[in-house]
């Protein structure tokens, strides 16, 4: 059995078909006639950007729209002025066109390579597809085609290149491993949107399997299993008829409202941490974002992002979202999130101490400056506030005090902003939950982190396995907490959400439902999920199921209750 990294959900179960890479062999010289040469080569690029573009044309019917535009870019790669004038150059100095555009394409994909970003090293693997491409022309070798790969093909390659991918047909090719690539390379994304199984970076996978070699590839755990025996076989098969029958099932979910077996309407929207993102809750069907986690706008730098950067990147994801609710949660560090340059003083007890709203309250400029750049960016959609880890009324206060303080800046300057733009809390403290009556006076709304929620009410550190077993939502404690939030919250007419994980628990849901939460954010892919979930509650079984799992006493008990109710 070999593990690599899941990319694409689903199993194959198929044969081998390696992609062995042509062999783009030359030897240096140097030539007679330069401008020869280097006509020569512009042909060579005029039959790779044709080439390229009729991969695209195929792209766009196998796979969409947006994967037909990474061939797109490619195109724009291969006519990059740069790369093609200065390969030129080294031509008109009299070497061969090979030479001239390979020594060109490895400066750019080893720039490219030592890039942090890894967007910008997903450059170096598409600089090394187009180099390979045009080799083949200028040296006459056939390239590897995949069109006419039978019914039941697992494709076996170094890397899974764009142009490679746009000979695939959906059909037969039922499954990829690569040796190379992340789950963000365009490998990854192309797997995906074809929707075929896909398990990337097996090491040395090309050297250690065989053309034909039948093969299972799971590419929900990154398990891949070279000649099964009879029993893995029966497994898979059936593991892989459950997926497609899941599969198919929560796609009757896609475009619907969320609502319970009753007709009971509730929020599900997504937690997201960059801009970007907000296109992956549109992508699974998610009905706005119910947490911005943006500490992740400060980490992977060296210093704070500016206003400016800031006020971009809320815009970015409103305008993505186009008007659909936005709430964005203020920066959360300290606890489990360093951000080295920030210098926080390591302290006894992190998660007690100086962290989110504590550290922002004392670092005014900088709350001042992420706050500003929300208000501003609520011009642009329908943006909420939130503050994490509040534990008394005095927090809320200073920093809605801070939000009017702004709001009448801008007002004065004549910048544009959502006037009566929504300031919320998380409730993940024991001491928000206990003073949830009061705080809902306050506060336009809560949302419930679930996450932190567990673990300063069961005073347990969910990183130490010595007291992981104490770590469950569905403690009664923890419930208790739960309930009584969202109670506060109703009685005080305002809406509760939670963001923790918990809310895509499928035993959590009735009593969620019961309580009477009105919306559920989770993680982009779980969406159709929880709404089938959501779907098969009537309230008032809820309560009735709810009003049983609370009358127990341990966590084992509701745990084994629940699990024979959903
Ligand atoms: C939580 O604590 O439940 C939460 C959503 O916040 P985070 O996981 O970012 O601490
Ligand atoms: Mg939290």
């Amino acid at each position: 059995m070999f593990k690599g990294t899941p990319v694409s959900e689903g199993i194959g179960i198929g044969k081998i078909l390696l992609l062995e890479e042509a062999k783009l062999e030359y030897t240096p010289h140097a030539v007679a006639d330069p401008a020869a040469e280097a006509e020569r080569f512009r042909a060579a690029i005029e039959e790779l950007t044709r080439e390229t573009r009729r991969d695209a044309a195929s792209l766009r019917e196998t796979a969409g729209e947006k994967e037909a535009l990474i061939m797109e870019g490619h195109i724009s790669l291969i006519n990059d002025p740069a790369l093609k004038g200065e390969t030129e150059n080294l031509i008109m100095g009299g070497q061969c066109a090979e030479a001239a555009y390979e020594s060109m394409c490895d400066m750019f994909i080893g720039i490219f390579s030592s890039m942090e970003d890894e967007m910008m090293r997903q450059r170096a693997a598409d600089v090394r597809d187009i180099k390979d491409g045009l080799l083949r022309i200028l040296l006459g070798v056939k390239e590897v085609k995949i069109s006419d790969a039978p019914k039941g093909t697992v494709i076996l390659t170094r890397e899974l290149t764009p142009s490679v991918t746009a000979g695939i047909k959906k059909g037969n090719i039922v499954g990829i491993i690569t040796e190379t690539g992340g789950k963000t390379s365009h490998s990854a994304i192309l797997a995906r949107a074809l929707e075929i199984p896909a398990v990337l970076s097996v090491p040395n996978a090309a050297s250690v399997f065989k053309n034909g070699q039948p093969v299972i590839v799971d590419g929900t755990t990154g398990i891949v299993i070279p000649d099964p025996s009879f029993d893995e076989l029966n497994e898979y098969t059936e593991k892989r008829a459950a997926f497609i029958k899941e599969k198919e099932e929560l796609g009757r979910f896609r475009g619907l409202r969320t609502v319970g077996a009753d007709g009971r309407e509730y929020e599900l929207v997504c937690n997201i941490g960059k801009p970007d993102d907000a296109n992956k809750v549109i992508e699974f069907d998610g009905e706005g974002v119910g947490l911005f986690r943006t500490e992740f706008l400060f980490m992977d730098r060296s210093s704070v992002p500016t206003e400016e950067e800031q006020f971009a990147a809320y815009q970015k994801a409103a305008l993505i979202l186009k008007g659909k609710p936005l709430i964005i949660r203020t920066l959360d560090i300290g606890g489990d999130k360093e951000i080295p340059y920030m210098g926080l003083e390591k302290e006894e007890n992190p998660f007690m101490g100086f962290r989110a709203i504590r550290y922002c309250l004392k670092n005014r400029e900088l709350f001042r400056k992420q706050l500003r750049a929300m208000i501003r960016a609520s011009a642009f959609g329908d943006i909420r506030i939130m503050f994490p880890l509040i534990t008394c009324a005095e927090e809320l206060r200073e920093g809605r005090a801070m939000v009017e303080d702004i709001k009448k800046e801008l007002t004065i300057l004549g910048i544009p902003f959502k006037k009566d733009i929504k300031v919320g809390i998380m409730v993940e403290t024991a001491a928000a939950a206990m003073l949830a009556d009061v705080l809902a006076k306050e506060a336009d709304f809560f949302s419930i982190g679930t996450n932190d929620l567990t673990g300063y009410t069961m005073s347990c550190d969910r990183g130490n396995s010595n007291v992981a077993y104490l770590y469950s939502a569905l403690q009664p404690a923890v419930l208790r907490m739960i309930e009584r939030t969202i109670r506060c919250g109703r009685e005080a007419g305002i809406p509760v959400g939670m963001c923790g994980e918990a809310a895509g628990n499928e035993k959590l849901i009735p009593l969620l439902m019961s309580f009477g939460l009105t919306e559920f954010s989770v993680s982009a892919p779980s969406v159709l999920r929880v709404r089938k979930c959501i779907s098969k509650w009537t309230k008032a079984h809820a309560d009735e199921v709810a009003a049983k799992a609370m009358s127990m006493t341990t966590e084992q008990e509701v745990s084994a209750y629940l699990a024979t109710v959903i």
